[in-house]
């Protein structure tokens, strides 16, 4: 708290930290669209083109999202895309062009009128799907008329910036080198623009009310992202106190930085293993710089998502021996397709589902579709067996290992390991070790039948969270009380290790919790042997 006094403005914490510097107020980006009417036909071809260059365009920036801060940032992206292939927004904008308005006009009258529906029900995740829909609405009509883009200016200088809100298009952009502080006048802690602002590691403050925006230009204020305050105009001693605690918290990091590259080892001496969750060769460099000592989990559908069809063996081939010359002898784990659930797949048309968490996913999907599974374990195998004969010591094998998703059951496991023993021969590759993540309750409860037939676990905190706790781990509204801490997830955890330690099986944790300081040591203390996580995480955690 402040020692003298000064005008403060309260919201909500959103992203912890604390920033000082120039404030900078945003003004609104409605645009005034023109009804100029034109003919149905070619308006709808307009309309039809500006749509598929939006899809086009966010599908690249969830790439760049997915590839700079993670999957589950990007997916955020990947859901607004999902709004403009909505019938009934389409539908309606064809409605309004054949009552004679223009399709700049009718577009967004639409997006509005949906977005009005969405908001005026008082539920705070429609309201923030209605924030989603003018945010992607606003990119489509600059597609339609590249005049009536609407886009922000930021100053030369870093500074803390003030909105009325913030889409989260516009979040994933911010520069964090320009971008000292957020806070925005309405928005929720568990908007998008929140979700963004914390993997950026930008302090942010939202629903400070209108007040906000009336903050003179260019005065010198301190943002509190962890309290959710913004003290304008500070005392000459109120800010050496603001810098002393601010340089005491970057300090900290720049120890953990410094830290980063020695091992993982808890003050009596146990080591754990330390890997990171990394998708692609191009993010090997990052991780290893952050201190991971190899790769615990490559999740290979992304290989597929990123994409509008599927790889073929070779180009799989080439991925994983990529993937394995840039860690350059350093363990690699290599997720089997984990396809379902969260991450569908358009282009392989697979039947809808009712609830697709509880579906044909993971495993279930492998076995049902040899097609799919093969391929990868062919490729998979040809890159064990290359990078040994190209020069891995000897009597060391590759260092590959590669899990299966969402295991419930011996026999699964059981058809899995005949599937890549027939093909390894087939091959002429060395053994690799095979083991299968520890993601739904009945594999931890019988994870001392599974550790017989297996080589290793990682447990999937994020699903085995969800399935324990019955809480869809994509609803925003329950997501404070997804706890992977939860003491019903730490017990399966425990399960997992104890039934991995009767047959003497290495445990490793890949979920989101193995990423946070306090979860990485309760999880070590459990028994877990690898914790991986995604590279921005791993120095807190070494
Ligand atoms: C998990 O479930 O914890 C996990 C690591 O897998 P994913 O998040 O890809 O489902
Ligand atoms: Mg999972």
């Amino acid at each position: 708290n402040p020692a003298d006094p000064c005008r403060i403005v309260s919201g909500i914490g959103a992203s912890p930290g604390l920033a000082i510097g120039p404030v900078h107020v945003l003004g609104p980006t409605e645009v005034a669209v023109p009804d100029e009417p034109e003919p149905l036909t070619s308006g709808g071809d307009r309309l039809h083109a500006a749509l598929e260059r939006t899809a086009a365009q966010l599908k690249a920036l969830a790439d760049d999202t997915g590839r700079r801060l993670g999957q589950a940032d990007a997916g955020i992206i990947k859901a607004q895309s999902d709004l403009i292939a909505d019938t009934d927004l389409i539908t309606l904008a064809c409605q309004l062009m054949v009552e004679g308005h223009g399709v700049a006009y009718a577009w967004q009258q639409a997006v509005e009128r949906m977005a009005g529906r969405l908001s005026a029900l008082g539920n705070p995740v429609l309201a923030a799907r209605a924030a989603d829909l003018r945010d992607v609405g606003r990119r489509v009509l600059a597609q339609i008329d590249p005049a009536l883009q609407s886009g922000h200016a930021l100053p030369d200088r870093p500074c803390i910036l003030l909105a009325p809100d913030l889409a989260p298009s516009d979040t994933a952009g911010l520069d964090p080198a320009r971008v000292l502080g957020l806070a925005t006048a309405q928005g929720g802690p568990t908007s998008h623009t929140a979700i963004l602002a914390r993997t950026l590691g930008i302090p942010s403050v939202v629903a400070a009310g209108a007040a906000l925006l009336a903050l003179p230009a260019g005065a010198t204020a301190i943002l509190d992202g962890t309290t959710g305050r913004l003290y304008l105009d500070p005392s000459e001693r109120d800010l050496a106190a603001a810098r002393a605690w601010r340089d005491a918290l970057r300090a900290t990091q720049e120890e953990e930085a410094r830290e980063r590259g020695l091992p993982a080892r808890t003050r009596d001496g146990h080591a754990v293993a330390i890997g990171a969750n990394v998708n692609t060769p191009d993010q090997v460099p990052f991780a290893l710089a952050q201190g991971a000592e190899g790769i615990g989990l490559m999740r290979t559908e992304f290989l597929f998502l990123e994409r509008g069809d599927t790889p073929g063996e070779d180009d799989q081939y080439a991925t994983y021996r990529a993937m394995l010359e840039a860690l350059d002898g350093r363990p690699l784990i290599v997720r089997a397709l984990d396809i379902g659930g969260d991450k569908q797949v358009p282009h392989l048309a697979l039947p809808k589902e009712e609830n697709p968490f509880l579906g044909v996913r993971g495993a279930r999907l492998l076995l049902r579709r040899p097609d799919l599974m093969e391929p990868q374990l062919r490729a998979l195998y040809r890159a064990a067996r290359d990078c040994v004969s190209a020069g891995a010591p000897a009597g060391k094998d590759a260092p590959l290992s590669i899990m299966f998703p969402m295991i419930t059951s011996v026999p699964e496991v059981a058809a899995l390991r005949e599937a890549c023993e027939r093909i390894r021969t087939e091959i002429g590759a060395p053994e690799v070790p095979l083991g299968i993540m520890i993601e739904v309750p009945a594999a931890a409860i019988q994870a001392d039948a599974l550790a017989a037939h297996c080589d290793f676990f990682s447990i999937g905190t994020n699903d085995l969270t969800q399935y324990a706790l019955a809480i869809d781990r994509q609803n925003t509204e329950l997501a404070p009380e997804a706890d992977s801490l939860h003491p019903a997830v730490l017990r399966l955890v425990r399960m997992t290790c104890e039934g991995a330690a009767r047959h003497g099986r290495f445990v490793g944790v890949c979920g989101g919790i193995a990423g946070d300081p306090f979860g990485a040591g309760l999880l070590a203390g459990l028994g877990v042997h690898e914790l991986s996580m995604t590279p921005r995480d791993l120095p807190a955690v070494k």
